[in-house]
């Protein structure tokens, strides 16, 4: 999956960090470092990265910002 931080706006509060610490990191203070190609198996922890950022930094393919965690199914 892609994803992708906004760092204009993201603020540091580390939420996506503590949620889905194989993706997202924090370098310091406020400096976000993550992975914009993190796995299939981050799917969900994402989502809840993407729920829980206050500032609505974080974009990812496939997950809305208000809905968290959504099933995805290819149907098999
Ligand atoms: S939760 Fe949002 S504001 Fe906080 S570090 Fe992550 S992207 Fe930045």
């Amino acid at each position: 999956m892609r994803l992708v931080v906004d760092l204009n706006k993201c603020q540091g509060y580390a939420q996506c960090a503590f949620l889905a610490p194989d993706v997202f990191a924090m370098h310091g203070e406020e400096a976000l470092i993550y992975d914009p190609r993190a796995g299939e198996e981050q799917r969900e922890r994402v989502a809840r990265a993407v729920a829980a950022c206050p500032v609505q930094a974080i974009t990812a393919d496939g997950l809305d910002r208000t809905g968290g965690a959504r099933e995805v199914s290819d149907g098999s």
